[in-house]
């Protein structure tokens, strides 16, 4: 049976990460997941770590997956993780960095997660663009059938939310990351602020993202 750790990080747990990465190793566990917090549900009780202890944290995992192949690594709910991937990998491995930065804008980030790629149907019936985003229902499975709530999209968030022009906060329309990126985390950045095309504020490149790099 394989094994998988998640670790949410939170202001309270994040300098514990070196001793659950000790556990991965000693226990020969074959995944470790880095959650970044949504404030969905219960989750809206907990603070979030700022944008440099993130950086902290981020390096210290990519430092891990480079030192323990065997463990398949994963970080999870923000996509600003990818151009953090890509600059740590330019200090150390360019032609590493440039595959990496071609393979993340394939896959555009965002561009293909919540409402696109990954849907959510809740104990009720009724369609989310993911599991964090409650207040967004789409539609009801005992009224009309899923292929016809996703493929038809007649809600206008979730039309925007397709659309190849987003209507996103400038600093992320600014940002030399985008392609990677796709914007960040809407249900973040929508239950944190109340502007569903607000900046997501657990990007870990917002105060450097408007510096060209
Ligand atoms: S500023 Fe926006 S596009 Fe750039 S990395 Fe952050 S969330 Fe992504």
């Amino acid at each position: 049976m394989r094994r998988g750790v998640r670790f949410t990080v939170t202001p309270g747990n994040h300098d514990g990460l070196d001793e659950v990465l000790d556990l991965v190793v000693r226990e020969g566990i074959e995944r470790f997941c880095l959650y970044h917090l949504v404030p969905s549900g219960r989750g809206g009780y907990l603070r979030d770590i700022t944008a440099q202890q993130r950086r902290g944290v981020l390096a210290r995992v990519f430092r891990f997956a480079e030192d323990h192949p065997e463990v398949e690594v994963l970080t999870v709910d923000n996509p600003s993780d990818g151009p953090a991937l890509v600059h740590w990998l330019e200090e150390r491995d360019p032609d590493r960095a440039v595959r990496c930065r071609e393979m993340l804008s394939w896959n555009a980030g965002s561009k293909g997660g919540p409402g696109i790629g990954i849907g959510c149907v809740d104990e009720r019936g009724l369609v989310h663009p993911d599991q964090f985003s409650r207040h967004r229902v789409l539609g009801d499975i005992r009224e009309e059938p899923f292929s016809v709530i996703w493929t038809e999209a007649k809600d206008p968030w979730l039309a925007e939310l397709r659309s190849s022009e987003r209507p996103l906060a400038s600093v992320c329309g600014a940002c030399p990351d985008l392609a990677m990126c796709g914007g960040g985390n809407r249900a973040r950045a929508e239950l944190a602020t109340g502007d569903p095309w607000a900046l997501d504020p657990s990007c870990s490149r917002t105060d450097i993202a408007a510096v060209p790099h």
